[in-house]
């Protein structure tokens, strides 16, 4: 099977490992960098040109990898593949609503899934009673579209959360209001899903004086089992999302394991090595047999 993975990252850990998991199992996976491609558009004939203007081969499955830096021109470029009925676990429509953290959480409430309490208002409103909504402080304020921990603000007193989104709304910068879950202790689950199945998770903890547990911002990651409840939450998540690969942090809290937020692009270098499995090859193995079966159906989302 030609297999593209489709990323701006071309030479990164986790492009490598895709590509060698690929290649174990005989595919032939091209890497092609989304930023370099040209696209033409014209009634039934939609092409995905290299910048020389070359025609690139049609895959049988793309695998999207859109970076947060680039996720306009990344998804429209999935898009392209997509409008040429080309398999994709992710569609540029679930990574487009996985990026923004308010759309991602109304989706998910919409299925039932537990999330920390959460409130959002229009700038020009954002008012103690945000505070108010999601219990008082201490409350965590997160920007909609931030990534890596950046964005995401601990506020421990009501004036700081004044304060806080006082800045963001000066700035003319969308936020969420959301309760602190102080018990998680600074730590969140990654739980990696593809398809029906987590097939890696790992508890992340976040370095000392820090409440974010992003590997990004200093944490580390330590093998984790799931229990079966994480295990539904994060599957129903992904599926919320209608997401075939995803990173679903969770939190753990005094009701139970609550979501944090989805990742459409999970990076596999951490998770692969807290975990020692071979998460990559998991990946290529669903993508495959999934794109075989839509040989047969045409299922792309537009
Ligand atoms: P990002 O997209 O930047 O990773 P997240 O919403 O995932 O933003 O938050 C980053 C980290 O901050 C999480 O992994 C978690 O450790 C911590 N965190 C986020 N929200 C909360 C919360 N409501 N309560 C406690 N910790 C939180
Ligand atoms: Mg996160």
């Amino acid at each position: 099977m030609r297999i593209a993975l489709l990323t701006q990252f071309i030479d990164n850990e986790s492009t490598r490992k895709i590509v060698r998991a690929g290649e174990a199992r005989g595919h032939t996976v091209d890497v092609i960098n989304y930023l370099e491609c040209h696209m033409t558009i014209e009634a039934n004939a939609p092409m995905l040109l290299d910048a020389r203007g070359t025609t690139l081969p049609r895959p049988d499955a793309v695998i999207p990898r859109v970076s947060s830096l680039n996720t306009f021109y990344g998804t429209a470029v999935l898009r392209q593949l997509q409008m040429g009925g080309i398999y994709t676990p992710n569609s540029s429509e679930a990574i487009l609503r996985s990026r923004d953290k308010l759309r991602s959480l109304q989706l998910l409430s919409r299925k039932g899934v537990p999330m920390p309490k959460t409130a959002f208002g229009h700038a020009s409103t954002r008012t103690q009673g945000l505070i108010d909504a999601v219990g008082g402080a201490p409350v965590v304020v997160k920007i909609l579209e931030g990534t890596q921990g950046i964005g995401v603000v601990l506020c421990e007193s009501n004036n700081a959360a004044l304060s806080v989104m006082e800045a963001f709304a000066s700035l003319k910068t969308n936020i969420l209001v959301q309760e602190f879950i102080a018990e998680s202790k600074g730590s969140d689950i990654r739980c990696l899903v593809v398809g029906k199945r987590v097939v890696g998770s790992m508890i992340r903890k976040a370095a000392p004086g820090e409440f974010r547990a992003n590997l990004h911002r200093g944490g580390s990651g330590e093998p984790f089992k799931l229990s079966p409840e994480q295990r539904d939450i994060a599957i129903k998540t992904a599926r919320a999302m209608n997401l075939g690969i995803a990173g679903v942090d969770l939190v753990h809290s005094n009701r139970g394991p609550l979501v944090i937020e989805v990742n459409s692009s999970p990076g596999l270098v951490g998770i692969e090595s807290s975990t020692s499995k071979d998460i990559a090859g998991s990946i290529i193995e669903h993508v495959a047999k999934e794109a075989l079966k839509g040989a047969k159906e045409d299922r792309t989302e537009r």
